[in-house]
């Protein structure tokens, strides 16, 4: 394979010439500007730029959780555009994860029964879920909580719940969305590790912060500015 190609196929996502405008009350919001990037496999970004830059409209694109007004995005080599619904949470069930600030687990379930969520979208049913999904518990450190409920956990806790669940259907990338923001700072500390390993096992991870220095803990840092990128550096 000729260096390109190997290139080529190092590329996870792409994001090419992609403007978003929202239409607000009679008047248009440009949030992101003719921006073009490209995500490769053991990638890990932080993605920062001041409230109002564009961060999360970027990440929901990423996300495939809304759609560019111009420009192209391939996901996997998916131009995702061209995807039918039943396609397209196929290709992002299997190579996105989802990691939010504010955790989203549900109330009524188990550790076990949050991280098994997204393999009920899957089909045919994945063999073997229960054990997976003890598996990934023990992997971000709760193997002693199986049995909990949301609020019998600390807030690191459930960010690393979020976490396992967003490896369930061992996804290519994770996008997280502030996923210390509700965190006090050693246990930002500790979730930024367990990310870091995961990206050492050569998970890809995109990641929004405006702290610096969780952005510190990130291989490649890209500041956004009025919808475009205003530096792009790798550490
Ligand atoms: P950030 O996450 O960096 O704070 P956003 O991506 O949320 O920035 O927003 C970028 C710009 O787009 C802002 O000017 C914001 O007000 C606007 N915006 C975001 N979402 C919407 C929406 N659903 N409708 C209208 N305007 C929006
Ligand atoms: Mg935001």
């Amino acid at each position: 394979m000729s260096d390109q190609r190997r290139a080529a196929a190092d590329v996870v996502a792409s994001v090419r010439n992609v403007t978003k405008i929202y239409r607000l009350g009679g008047h248009d919001v440009r949030a992101l500007d003719g921006l073009s990037i490209e995500f490769r496999r053991g990638d890990f970004v932080a993605i920062m730029g001041s409230s109002g830059s564009g961060k999360s409209t970027l990440l929901n694109l990423l996300g495939c959780l809304d759609r560019p007004t111009a420009g192209q995005y391939v996901l996997g080599g998916y131009d995702v555009a061209q995807l039918d619904d039943e396609s397209l949470s196929r290709v992002r069930g299997r190579y996105l994860g989802f990691v939010f600030q504010s955790y989203n687990l549900i109330q009524q379930l188990s550790v076990v029964e949050n991280i098994a969520v997204p393999l009920a979208y899957q089909r045919p049913v994945r063999p073997g879920g229960q054990e997976l999904c003890v598996r990934l518990a023990t992997l971000v450190g709760l193997a002693g909580r199986l049995d909990h409920r949301p609020t019998q956990l600390s807030g690191g806790q459930q960010q690393r719940v979020a976490i396992a669940r967003a490896l369930v259907n061992n996804p290519h990338v994770i996008l997280a969305d502030e996923p210390t923001g509700n965190l006090d700072t050693a246990t930002s500390r500790e979730i930024m590790d367990l990310l870091a390993a995961l990206n050492e096992a050569g998970r890809t991870i995109v990641m929004v912060t405006h702290e610096p220095d969780i952005a510190a803990r990130a291989k490649r840092v890209i500041s956004l500015r009025d919808g475009k990128i205003a530096s792009d550096e790798r550490q």
